[in-house]
């Protein structure tokens, strides 16, 4: 896509600080980090958000978030987040494909978001909802 940001670093119109590439993925580190190592991973095929992007593409995406994850644990990381905003009502702000792989540490004052429990029957119906969808 001609005006989007990934692209142009996937292409290497713009410098990224690459730590991972494979024929199909780019990892950067993201310029403004929740903790330094904080990378991002993309698919180089353009695709607007996980949702839309081929299922072929996922497994070396997935494979790409374990590898660095693993790296920041051997670096000194305690934890690692891996996650992805699909659409703006999720937080997502590049419309591009994209995991967020963030190295935790125990009491870095990040918090999980709220949770609730189901009211009584709540979570058959949802459990029912999306099976269907899935079938
Ligand atoms: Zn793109």
């Amino acid at each position: 896509m001609d005006n989007c940001l990934f692209c142009k670093l996937a292409a290497k119109e713009l410098p990224a600080g690459v730590v991972y590439e494979t024929e199909a993925v780019l990892a950067f580190l993201d310029i403004r980090p929740v903790h330094p190592g904080h990378v991002l991973v993309i698919p180089k095929q353009h695709s607007n958000d996980l949702s839309e992007a081929g299922k072929d593409e996922l497994a070396p995406l997935i494979e790409a978030c374990h590898s660095i994850g693993n790296a920041l644990l051997k670096l000194g990381a305690e934890g690692y987040n891996v996650i992805t905003n699909v659409k703006p009502a999720a937080g997502q702000i590049v419309f591009h494909t994209h995991f967020h792989v963030i190295p935790r540490y125990k009491g870095d004052g990040l918090a999980h978001w709220p949770q609730a429990p189901y009211s009584e029957g709540e979570d058959k119906l949802w459990q029912n909802k999306i099976r269907r969808v899935l079938q």
